[in-house]
């Protein structure tokens, strides 16, 4: 369906938790990390209601996301029914990839089409500072374990960060001259406790100039119109796969949005960035049928807020930690 600036949504992103086993330092806290209890979290009958009610209104494309998706107990379950939802044509998946070396194989027999793996860096050291664990290993091993189960066209997501992973803008890159596959790089949201960590994203045109400083001039690749994602992508000479960036910080992709939100708890959020939105659970657990659902659904869509407000102070911005919204 579309919106009131007659943006087509066709595209939704489920949270399935607030849980996770890393503790990435932009993104969630240490100590203090308030779980949800068990009764709010949607359970998979909630979240398969409201993703046949959006199917029916036109969405095409769900991403499952967290907290760490794989670390919800029956993911594989969800992935099969979601799977069997008439008009859902792409289920996605992004991940830090802890946990795929025992599950790639199965989340692809269950169905699931692509991964996103999330790596800020391929040095321990600063892999272990940033996410507090010392699990690269493991995430290495879940990018082998992904090609070995058959998954093509992964992505590999990172933040780069101001004197933390600087570095890793190239060594990342030099896995998408290797491999067709899509190396992104995506700029730092001024959320949660991104900047109370005392973290500073490094600005899209740097990571863009430092790129072509080493691997030459690049122009951006066509893409298809159709279920694309907010990144832009250049294939520089030489490289198998691509580069992608997210240029989060300015309104770039907010004409052109075609997505929207559910977390954890049911909340349906229409913009990334924006406090506004729809309490799904609350309708749910209030008794209201499909048709109820989708027309409530449908409003809230079209009102979907027309950017985000990142880079205004005060006003329309919600408080909720990205683990709490899945990015
Ligand atoms: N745990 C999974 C993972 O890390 O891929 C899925 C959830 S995580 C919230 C989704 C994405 O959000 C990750 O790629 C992460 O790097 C990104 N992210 C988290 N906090 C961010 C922030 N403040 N700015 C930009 N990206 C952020
Ligand atoms: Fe966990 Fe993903 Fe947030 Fe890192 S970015 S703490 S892996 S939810």
């Amino acid at each position: 369906m579309q919106d009131r600036f007659q943006r087509t949504i066709e595209y939704v992103r489920i949270s399935v938790t607030d849980r996770c086993n890393l503790r990435c330092r932009y993104c969630m806290p240490e100590q203090g990390v308030r779980k949800m209890c068990h009764e709010d979290i949607l359970r998979f009958d909630e979240i398969l209601r409201i993703v046949r009610a959006l199917a029916a209104l036109g969405v095409r494309k769900v991403r499952l996301t967290g907290g760490e998706p794989l670390v919800r107990k029956g993911i594989l379950d969800l992935i099969r029914e979601i799977r069997r939802v008439r008009g859902i044509e792409v289920i996605s998946l992004t991940t830090n990839g802890v946990l795929l070396p025992e599950m790639a194989a199965d989340l692809r027999a269950a169905g699931l089409d692509f991964v996103n793996v999330s790596l800020d860096s391929l040095d321990e050291e600063t892999f272990s500072f940033l996410t507090r664990r010392p699990l690269l290993g493991r995430v290495e091993e879940g990018l082998r374990a992904l090609e070995e189960a058959g998954f093509r066209d992964t992505k590999l997501n990172c933040v780069p960060l101001i004197g933390v992973n600087e570095d890793d803008v190239l060594k990342l890159a030099e896995l998408a001259r290797e491999k067709p596959m899509k190396v992104r790089y995506i700029e730092l949201m001024p959320v949660g406790c991104a900047y109370e960590a005392g973290l500073r994203g490094m600005p899209m045109d740097e990571v863009r100039r430092r790129l072509q400083e080493a691997f030459g001039a690049f122009s951006p690749v066509r893409q298809e119109k159709s279920l694309r994602g907010p990144a832009e992508y250049v294939q520089p000479a030489g490289f198998a796969g691509q580069l992608g960036f997210i240029d989060a910080m300015g309104h770039k992709f907010c004409q052109t949005c075609n997505r929207i939100r559910l977390t954890a708890e049911g909340f349906l959020k229409l913009c990334l960035h924006a406090g506004t939105g729809l309490d799904a659970r609350e309708l749910l657990r209030t008794g209201a049928d499909d048709r109820a659902l989708m027309e409530a659904l449908s409003q809230a869509i079209y009102n979907k807020p027309a950017e985000h407000h990142f880079l205004e102070a005060g006003g329309k911005q919600d408080s909720r930690y990205m683990y709490q919204v899945g990015g």
